[in-house]
């Protein structure tokens, strides 16, 4: 089954980079990293384990995440035979394949406490974790620790500046997508998920508002407001979640059947009529991949002329050979073929021939 996120991604690049591949080139489409951020215990690692649609980050009631976790997902192709294998791979156990992924969910805690120790200390010293796989798209995720106020453990005074500083330096990077994670059982207006991201991209251009714990709110409050924007007004707007609980945690409820109960949720609340666009995990995924979408348009033409002036560059050298042998002709061929195929793609892309990639 594949993962929620990059369901619409995958075939588009996947096509460019077989080009690439046929280029012998290493120049890749690059996606855009994409961060979690806001206060403890929002939700941030519950929402990026639901986007990958497997169980592996440490959560909880606690401060959990302790040290920058960047993940990369990255496509491996599908096994005819066999089972399609997914498996990941830590940067500081190199070679070493984890296909169990609670045991990657023991080692993140296991590494967590080498650097930070085992009393809430926490680290900007990156863990690195690779997660191969026929079913995600090559993209780059960050789970961040979250802004904590009052220092705990061997937590230092300054806690929460440190951890700002940290979460901007992943932020602040003006291709990274930032999901600004805030509960619903908490004022919007006091968002230090908002707060932070609005440091970060005043212009809100690559700010995805996420406001979790939809099933936790007040007797007679609901978030219909909230996702319409319309307490706090975000560009790229609203999206509303219901996550694993901490009991649905202690029950090892699987991510398939959180993803079940949360749409139950929302089918079962008139309040929330009417916004389907705005509620649930694949409400999320479909937005993130229709921005990745929008910025692999905007990258296209750059690429295009890349490889236009390679040719350009190409052809120099052949007449600079004087004779061009049959090999050189092949190559020419080659080349011809790879720059038509290449203009398929982009052509069928920009024109959005495929409805899930077209992003009106
Ligand atoms: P993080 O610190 O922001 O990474 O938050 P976690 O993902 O670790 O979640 C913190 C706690 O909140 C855990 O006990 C989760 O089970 C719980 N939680 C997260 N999202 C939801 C939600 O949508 N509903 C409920 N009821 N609990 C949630
Ligand atoms: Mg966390």
């Amino acid at each position: 089954s594949a993962a929620p996120l990059g369901n619409s991604v995958i075939p588009i690049v996947n096509k460019l980079q077989d080009i690439f591949a046929q280029l012998g080139s290493q120049s890749t489409i690059e996606l855009p990293q994409v961060a979690v951020v806001g206060s403890q215990s929002s939700g941030k690692s519950s929402v990026l384990e639901a986007l990958v649609g497997r169980d592996f980050l440490p959560r909880g009631s606690d401060i959990c995440t302790r040290r920058p976790l960047v993940l990369q997902l990255l496509q491996t192709k599908c096994n005819a035979d066999g089972p399609d294998e997914e498996y990941g791979e830590f940067l500081h156990l190199p070679g070493k394949r984890f296909y169990d992924f609670s045991e990657i969910r023991r080692e993140i805690q296991a590494e967590t406490d080498r650097e930070a120790g085992g009393n809430k200390g926490v680290s900007d010293k990156q863990i690195r974790l690779k997660i191969f796989s026929p079913n995600v798209l090559d993209i780059t995720l960050v789970d961040l620790p979250g802004i904590t106020k009052v220092p705990v453990g061997d937590q230092p005074s300054d806690i929460e500046a440190r951890i700002r500083t940290m979460i901007m330096s992943y932020i602040k990077v003006p291709s990274c997508l930032i999901l600004a994670v805030t509960p619903a059982n908490s004022d919007l207006a006091n968002s230090d998920a908002l707060q932070i991201a609005g440091n970060a991209d005043p212009d809100g251009l690559r700010t995805i508002g996420i406001i979790t714990k939809l099933d936790i709110m007040d007797r007679g409050t609901d978030a219909r407001n909230l996702l319409l924007g319309k307490v706090i007004p975000l560009k790229l707007g609203y999206v509303g979640v219901v996550n694993r609980s901490q009991e649905d945690i202690m029950l090892n409820r699987s991510i398939k059947d959180a993803l079940i109960a949360e749409e139950k949720f929302f089918r079962s609340r008139p309040v929330y009529n009417g916004l389907a666009d705005r509620c649930g995990v694949p409400q999320l995924a479909k937005k993130l991949n229709q921005i990745l979408v929008q910025h692999i348009k905007a990258v296209l033409p750059g690429l295009k002329s890349r490889i236009s002036s390679a040719l350009v560059s190409v052809a120099k050298e052949h007449a600079s050979y004087g004779e061009i042998t049959e090999s050189k002709a092949g190559q020419g061929a080659l080349l011809l073929n790879i720059l038509s195929k290449y203009s398929e793609a982009f052509s069928s892309m920009v024109e959005g021939k495929n409805e899930e990639m077209s992003t009106s």
